[in-house]
């Protein structure tokens, strides 16, 4: 049986680890071809022998990189923005410097990687009438929700469903697609990282839990699959909206 995203081209940004690398993986599952990308280019070499996916070393931050790889590959029907930051404080902690980082990061890396793609996406859609989806990844954290100590992560996130829907309304009648995925807490690499920043990391991660209603936090793999769904043509009729899959975060 064809996968759900035969004959699709994709491209990930942040596919090195976390919900980047399981997207990228279920995709290829699904028969995509896969083009993986991530700034650590030693977390690429976990695709190895991965049957449709091809990696490449990229930094969202450099806006010629982003351009070119998107300008040298087909037309992408599929592009998840994965890439983000997770910065820990209150505006008090936040310094200029760490918002120019986490919107840059978070926010304008997306613009950066949408406007290359459009041109290319509105060109296949005239020529064979697909539709191309953008999956933009935003958080429970930012319009959703307030969080404690996530001034800068949630206001860029709040800026990615903006994002999300104003590419939406633009391109609705012109062959592209656009969502935004919001998730509760992952138990991802960063997120480790995260909770062993605290003093007590046992305690830390017991809070991170705690803020779940269902007791537990998510693994990469259990949002994937929202992902997928955005990605395939099974989402047709779905663009501009966010789609929280957050364990009972906001119910
Ligand atoms: P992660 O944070 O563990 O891994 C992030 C990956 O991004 C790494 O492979 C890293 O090398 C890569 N990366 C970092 N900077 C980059 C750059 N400039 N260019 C390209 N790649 C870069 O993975 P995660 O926790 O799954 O987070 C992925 C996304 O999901 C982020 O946007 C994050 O904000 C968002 N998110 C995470 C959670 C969570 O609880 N983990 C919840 C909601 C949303």
């Amino acid at each position: 049986m064809p996968g759900r995203l035969a004959g699709k081209t994709a491209l990930v940004t942040a596919a090195g680890q976390g919900m980047g690398f399981a997207c990228a993986m279920q995709m290829a599952a699904e028969g995509a071809t896969v083009h993986a990308t991530d700034r650590d280019p030693k977390l690429l070499d976990a695709f190895k022998g991965v049957p449709n996916v091809s990696t490449r070393p990229l930094d969202v931050l450099d806006d010629e990189a982003v351009r070119r790889t998107i300008d040298e590959l087909p037309p992408l029907d599929v592009l998840f923005n994965c890439a983000g930051y997770v910065h820990h404080g209150s505006i008090l902690d936040c310094t200029p410097k760490d918002w120019d980082f986490s919107m840059n990061l978070n926010v304008r890396a997306m613009y950066v990687a949408i406007q290359a793609a459009v041109p290319k996406m509105l060109a296949m859609h005239e020529k064979t009438g697909r539709w191309a989806s953008i999956v933009n990844m935003a958080s429970v954290a930012g319009s959703i929700k307030g969080l404690p100590n996530r001034f800068v992560y949630g206001t860029s996130k709040a800026a990615v469903i903006g994002l999300t829907k104003a590419v939406a309304a633009d391109f609705v009648q012109k062959g592209i697609r656009c969502n935004a995925i919001a998730p509760g807490t992952v138990d991802t690499p960063s997120l480790a990282d995260r909770i062993n920043a605290f003093a007590d990391p046992v305690e830390a991660r017991r809070m991170f839990v705690a803020r779940q209603p269902m007791g537990r936090l998510a693994k990469a793999e259990e949002i994937a699959p929202i992902v997928i769904f955005l990605a395939s043509d099974e989402s047709a009729f779905a663009t501009g909206q966010v789609f929280s899959v957050d364990g009972g975060m906001t119910i």
